[in-house]
């Protein structure tokens, strides 16, 4: 019998193979139309506080997604600070420091309540049908994901949609999933709402 641990293990290497069929272009363009799709949605356009990612090159893109609602929205972005993560709202004026594991953070203020979070748009290295998520290992999304108040909408690839995501009792699920092709509304978000 393998632990989940080591089921966690054995899915991010499997998803990892799968990115390296896609060059960087067809990601980038996929990227777009997921959140094309991720804009419409109700929680998303009534949102002033959201709390989305800088991608890594690996990730549903949101670099340009960033800078688009910086304009209208308050837009918080996670930072890694003695070895936690937190958010720092993000300007267009300001610029992004490289962080740890190389990632553009901002330099804004913190985020004081996370009960003023909105909405959140979460990344991930998979996601299944119920909205559970595999991260990179580090857990800094499930310390932060219980203190939200609010919708998570999970976004990720077609080839990131998985039958089973093993779930540790810390793991948060997402109230969304959304890819290129799915727009899964998981029912969590009708059980516990
Ligand atoms: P990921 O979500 O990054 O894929 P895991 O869910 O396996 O990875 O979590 C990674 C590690 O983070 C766990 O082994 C656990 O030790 C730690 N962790 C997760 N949630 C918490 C929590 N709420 N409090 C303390 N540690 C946690
Ligand atoms: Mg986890």
């Amino acid at each position: 019998m393998c632990s989940i641990d080591e089921k966690k293990r054995v899915l991010r290497k499997n998803i990892a193979s799968k990115k390296k069929c896609f060059s960087p272009s067809i990601l980038e363009e996929r990227s777009e139309k997921i959140l094309q799709k991720m804009e419409l949605l109700p929680e998303f356009i009534h949102a002033k506080c959201v709390f989305l990612y800088y991608s890594m090159p690996d990730e549903v893109a949101t670099h340009a997604f960033v800078m688009k609602w910086a304009e209208t929205k308050e837009i918080y972005l996670p930072v890694i600070e003695e070895g936690e993560m937190k958010l720092r709202i993000y300007s267009p004026d300001n610029r992004l420091r490289i962080g740890a594991y190389n990632i553009l953070e901002p330099q804004g203020d913190l985020c004081s309540d996370f009960q003023l979070i909105d909405f959140a748009i979460v990344p991930g290295v998979a996601f299944d049908r119920l909205g559970f998520r595999l991260g990179r290992g580090k857990g800094y999304y499930d310390r932060v994901l219980p203190l939200l108040t609010c919708r998570k909408a999970g976004i990720c690839f077609d080839f990131q949609i998985v039958q089973n995501v093993p779930a540790d009792e810390w793991d948060v699920p997402m109230d969304y999933v959304i890819s290129e092709e799915e727009l899964i509304i998981t029912s969590h978000k009708a059980l516990s709402r």
